[in-house]
């Protein structure tokens, strides 16, 4: 009889220990894909930049860069450019600040200040920064302690491409370049089949030519289950961290373009705003039928067409020109006067006189950490009660 006991003590004690989740309390891990998602990253930002910028807005898929900090610094002309991706939805990733890459002899001090100068520097500049992508890679860094690396990459950032070993800092990229367009298209569809996360890179357009970009997003937009969305989406929306985490807005521009397609009025919302379905001032003979709109997380509205329902005059001059007498759509290669002060700049600042309201999906219960201990402790609570009853038994028999 007390073999027995001893056998089922065991056992239960066991299966109590399976139900603790000893890991899941400090480390970050990825909830199940309800989709295929693409995301795409261009480096070092290159020559190339404004024109990838215009690309993805007309495409409406969200452009990914991965910006060193050193290059923002006293750069108007780049700030400008980046801003505009941003207020597209898209993200501004962190490169390091110098871009010289690290080495077996690299030590932690050298690490985590390329790691907070380009925090800083980019942030600084009015950018939502949460994710880095490595700098130099292919070369002296395979040598890299990378536990090292994670060490100095989790105090600023909360992603990486692969600073660092764990999950949470080690998301592979496939790098475009020598891959033909059918090739890709079929990494495309095969993310969407399975529901997979799909990253492609580059860095200008000697590796992916422009027409091949082109066709390769209008393919994304075609493919059923698949969408373009950014490092920022991914992680918030499917990364389970220990703590709460606040990756900051993320911006959207509305244009109201009149049947023409001429740009009235540009407005920077943050997502899940409510936005006015007419711009702040109507052109005469202009009429704005649209409904509100909310602007959702990952949804991108290029444009809301008014209706001309009788021919603009001739003397108003948001209608005869409206590009000029709105400095949001000005060329972004061009100074921006609102970039020479990137506090001025910021998002927030460019926000509608009616008020976007925070979207409360944002604060949506995600937290499997906290049922895991609820489970975890109701099954020790089980188990504990179970010996109970059994040592009761016991001695129920003895006695008897
Ligand atoms: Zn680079």
């Amino acid at each position: 009889m007390k073999k027995l006991i001893c056998v089922l003590t065991t056992f239960l004690l066991l299966l109590a220990i399976a139900f603790v989740p000893v890991e899941a309390a400090d480390s970050f891990t990825w909830s199940k894909f309800d989709s295929g998602y693409v995301t795409i990253v261009f480096d070092d930002g290159r020559d190339c930049t404004a024109t990838l910028a215009r690309i993805f807005t007309e495409k409406n898929i969200p452009l990914s860069c991965a910006i060193t900090g050193k290059s923002v610094v006293n750069s108007v002309a780049m700030v400008s450019v980046l801003k505009k991706i941003q207020n597209h939805g898209g993200e501004i990733l962190s490169h390091t600040y110098s871009h010289d890459a690290f080495d077996e002899n690299s030590t932690l001090e050298e690490i985590e200040k390329e790691f907070s100068m380009s925090y800083n520097a980019l942030t600084n500049a009015g950018f939502v920064v949460n994710g880095i992508i490595e700098a130099g890679a292919g070369g002296s860094e395979k040598s890299v302690n990378y536990d090292l690396v994670e060490q100095a990459v989790k105090k600023y950032y909360k992603y990486s491409d692969c600073y660092g070993t764990s999950l949470q800092y080690n998301s592979v990229r496939t790098y475009m370049r020598g891959l033909s367009l059918s090739q890709l298209k079929t990494k495309v569809s095969r993310a969407a089949q399975r529901k997979e996360w799909l990253i492609l890179f580059a860095h200008d357009f000697s590796e992916i030519s422009q027409s091949d970009l082109e066709a390769l997003l209008d393919y994304i937009n075609e493919t059923e289950g698949v969408k373009g969305v950014t490092y920022k989406y991914m992680y918030e929306n499917f990364g389970n961290y220990p703590t709460k985490q606040d990756f900051g807005k993320t911006y959207y521009t509305v244009s109201y373009t009149d049947k023409k397609g001429t740009v009235i009025e540009e407005k920077v919302v943050a997502a899940g705003s409510y936005v006015s379905s007419k711009p702040s001032k109507i052109p005469e003979g202009t009429t704005w039928s649209n409904t509100e709109v909310i602007v959702e997380d990952n949804m991108i509205i290029s444009a809301l067409k008014g209706e001309v329902i009788s021919t603009p005059s001739t003397s108003n001059p948001s209608t005869s020109n409206p590009s000029t007498s709105n400095p949001s759509t000005s060329n972004p290669s061009t100074s921006n006067p609102s970039a020479s002060n990137p506090s001025a700049s910021t998002p927030t600042t460019n926000q509608p006189s009616d008020e976007p309201q925070e979207n409360s999906n944002n604060d949506k219960a995600k937290d499997p950490i906290t049922l895991w201990i609820v489970i975890g402790i109701a099954g020790v609570a089980l188990v504990v009660l179970i010996i109970v009853i059994i040592v009761v038994c016991c001695k129920n028999k003895k006695m008897k």
